[in-house]
């Protein structure tokens, strides 16, 4: 963990789709700014948007600090746009 992130390590429960697509919005504005780095994932981030549909069933993905190696997984279950969670990998 870094200052950078410290923020980021909050784990957040994804219960509502506006709370997934807050998320989503802020990792676009944080990736813009080279805050954070996007690593893995099963479908394009840049297509997850409110006005459209999901490109994948479930979208998940990983990103990684750019200053430090804490990395951060992103998921939700598509069709309800819940059941999903934001929280820091641990391996
Ligand atoms: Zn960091």
């Amino acid at each position: 963990m870094c200052q950078i992130c410290d923020d980021l390590h909050e784990t957040i429960r994804i219960e509502h789709p506006y709370q997934y697509y807050s998320i989503v919005e802020q990792i676009k504005t944080m990736l813009q700014e080279g805050i954070l780095v996007l690593t893995e994932g099963n479908c394009d981030f840049s297509l997850i948007d409110r006005n459209k549909t999901f490109p994948h069933d479930v979208p998940y993905h990983v990103f990684k600090c750019a200053n430090c190696e804490c990395r951060f997984g992103l998921c939700v279950e598509a069709y309800h746009g819940r059941g999903g969670s934001w929280e820091v990998i641990h391996n």
